[in-house]
């Protein structure tokens, strides 16, 4: 389906297939906005979101002095032993409630 949109920013009337990410014809700014700026948020905020449920792994840089590598193995196996604590408490309780 397709339609035509006054450009907010030329005034003049373009093609618009109603997508956030048309552009002008004539001066090739976006037609809508407000659409692009919903659309961006939702994004981030998606982003954020699974940054905030993922667990980050320490990277160990191959690069890195041996002692820190060294410390990093440890807070590595740390992290390691945690998930599979808790991914062992969410099989119990799975298993418990099923
Ligand atoms: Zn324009």
């Amino acid at each position: 389906m397709s339609a035509i949109r006054k450009c907010p920013n030329c005034g003049q009337w373009s093609r618009w297939t109603q997508n956030p990410t048309d552009r002008c014809e004539h001066c090739n700014s976006i037609l809508d906005p407000v659409a692009v700026a919903r659309q961006q948020a939702r994004a981030e905020r998606k982003q954020e979101e699974e940054e905030r449920y993922s667990i980050k792994f320490i990277e160990v840089n191959p690069d890195d002095p041996w002692y820190i590598q060294f410390f990093k193995r440890i807070g590595l196996g740390f992290q390691i032993a945690f998930v599979s604590i808790i991914s062992f408490f969410i099989w119990l309780i799975a298993l418990l409630a099923g």
